[in-house]
């Protein structure tokens, strides 16, 4: 039997492929951008090896330009450029791809930056093209070459007119039509703009003429406008930049750059991890609840960069829901990514990374709540409803990792105590950890509960958000101490003793509650004696698990 290759309608599979990978059209320029660096990363290997060749940091550079009137995007870069053979074969056969050649070839960490491995990011173009002509002349050759196409009828080879190394490609638009326009890929600051979002930190100059408004000569106080080549990224990510080299400055603009928050965010952690995973992470515990936080509207995540390009906007699997407010950004160059180079196949690489993260942040919290109270109050005022609810959902699975960041406030003064405090400090005869909950604190000091454990000597946790109280049912105790709400039947302050005494009063006067058990009716499940009342004559309690301020949130509760 004789085996047959597969035959392709190769203008449908581009056509199908160019459309549907990619979830945004913009990031052909993203593709054209990062090709154009591997293939100056290249030149700067070849160099390394071929004493012909000569790197010099300032001859290498990115252009990208637009003309208005012919409808043209232009893409210079004075990489290492194509020969014939590597037209055809690189921009002539679909998936294949010359860096990741070049990339298994070298097989040492030189590789490691090189960002094209598919194969298809070239054809990208097409998603805004209607035609693509790429001249190119590789290094140490004398020929030119000019590959044209216009992503349907196929493409042709021919000999070019480029005097210097490298590739310059330029693209036609695609004309307009009545519901879609392309005319935003030829104005300047929305390309600036995509090149800052995808290409900020691409490690070679990306050129752009601008425009900018210069003061006139004559003091008269009016502006020219001039035109001036700009370099328009910021190159060296501040993330691969060594800590001692960075200001709480640098971080703190880097965190208004990004748009991670208009505050001033409370601490920053720089992270470079260099073991069986890499990545490098700058993360940011703000100081203000975003608006929409406590919203379904709010989208956690972190910055996703492969090699220094942007992957994701917000990639949320890097974070646990309790962390949801840390921002930042997450750069690895050991991310298996998926064909559209917008999201990861195996998330085996992510997880590691998540894990490394969630343990990173934790930490961060519990330095900040030791040796930076204020600040962790702050924290906490803004952020610590998360952190219950993260205690309260998965049934309290993450209870471990959260217990020793909670802070509630205490009926020592008022004040916000850690679980840890609260039982460090217990009496040795206080066998649990009292709370009561309810709308204010002002409210749950007078309450008539409340007074018997106080009295006592005994703290008391004041629950005042909702989540309270779900949060600790799902811990069940802290450090071997349960949970006891001050409205539940037995508090367990008297002794064996006091409790014989009160059942034989109660045993007394069994009519007389009999009595008002009847005329309460079914408002009320029991009537019985209390032994810890003082000043108050009468009050309400629960029994079992749900106290009666849970019955009401739960009453509230949509079904
Ligand atoms: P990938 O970048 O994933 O390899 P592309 O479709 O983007 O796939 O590019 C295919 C190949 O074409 C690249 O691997 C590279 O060998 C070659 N190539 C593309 N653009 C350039 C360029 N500007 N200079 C030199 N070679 C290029
Ligand atoms: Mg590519």
């Amino acid at each position: 039997m004789t085996k047959k290759e597969f035959k392709a309608e190769s203008k449908r599979l581009l056509e199908m492929m160019v459309n549907s990978i990619y979830s945004q059209r913009e990031i052909f320029l993203r593709e054209l951008i990062s090709n154009a660096s591997d293939a100056i990363d290249k030149m700067y290997y070849r160099a390394l090896t071929d004493d012909t060749i000569a790197f010099n940091q300032e001859d290498f550079f990115i252009r990208v330009s637009a003309d208005r009137d012919a409808r043209t995007l232009t893409i210079e870069d004075t990489g290492i450029g194509m020969n014939e053979e590597e037209l055809e074969r690189n921009l002539g056969t679909i998936a294949e791809s010359g860096s990741l050649a070049f990339k298994k070839q070298t097989e040492t960490e030189d590789g490691r930056d090189i960002i094209g491995q598919f194969g298809v990011g070239f054809y990208s173009a097409f998603m805004v093209a209607d035609h693509v002509t790429v001249e190119t002349k590789s290094a140490g050759q004398t020929e030119a070459f000019r590959w044209e196409s216009n992503g349907t009828d196929g493409y042709t080879i021919e000999p070019g007119t480029k005097e210097t190394t490298g590739t310059t490609i330029t693209i036609k638009l695609k004309e307009n039509t009545e519901d879609d326009s392309f005319d935003e890929f030829l104005e300047e600051h929305r390309l600036k703009q995509i090149v800052k979002k995808y290409s900020d930190f691409i490690r070679y100059p990306i050129l752009m003429n601008v425009t900018v408004h210069e003061p006139k000569d004559d003091d008269s106080g009016e502006t020219v406008e001039k035109h001036e080549e700009q370099t328009v990224n910021s190159m060296v990510p501040i993330w691969r930049k060594d800590k001692s080299e960075l200001t709480d400055e640098d971080y703190e603009n880097f965190y208004h750059e990004k748009h991670y928050g208009f505050d001033k965010p409370l601490r920053h952690v720089h992270i470079h991890v260099d073991g069986t995973i890499r990545y490098s992470s700058i993360l940011y515990i703000p100081e203000t609840t975003p608006f929409d936080y406590y919203s379904k509207e709010f989208e956690k995540g972190l910055e996703l960069y492969s090699s220094g390009v942007l992957i994701m906007e917000k990639s949320p699997d890097l974070l646990p829901d309790y962390f949801s407010f840390v921002k930042g950004m997450v750069d690895s160059e050991d991310l298996s990514l998926n064909i559209s180079r917008e999201m990861l196949q195996h998330d085996r690489q992510l997880k590691l990374i998540a894990k490394n993260i969630k343990s990173k942040i934790k930490k961060e919290l519990q330095s900040m709540l030791k040796n930076d109270r204020n600040n962790y109050e702050t924290f906490f005022e803004s952020f610590g409803r998360q952190l219950k609810f993260g205690v309260y959902n998965n049934f309290g699975q993450d209870k471990e990792e959260l217990q020793d960041l909670l802070l509630f406030t205490s009926s020592n003064e008022n004040k916000l105590v850690s679980l840890k405090e609260y039982t460090e400090r217990m009496p040795e005869e206080q066998k649990y950890i009292y709370y009561a909950s309810g709308d204010s604190v002002s409210r749950l000091e007078k309450l008539p509960q409340a007074e018997l454990v106080k009295d006592k000597g005994f703290e008391l946790l004041y629950f005042t958000e909702e989540v309270d109280e779900f949060a600790i049912k799902m811990m069940r105790e802290y450090d071997g101490k349960e949970f006891k709400s001050v409205s539940s039947g037995d508090l367990g302050l008297e002794s064996d003793e006091e409790k014989k005494e009160a059942e034989e009063t109660a045993s007394e006067h069994k009519e007389l509650f009999a009595a008002m058990k009847d005329q309460l009716g079914t408002a009320v499940k029991d009537v019985r004696l209390s032994n810890r009342l003082k000043s108050h004559p009468v009050c309400l309690t629960a029994e079992g698990e749900v106290t009666i301020e849970m019955e009401k949130i739960l009453a509230q509760m949509p079904e």
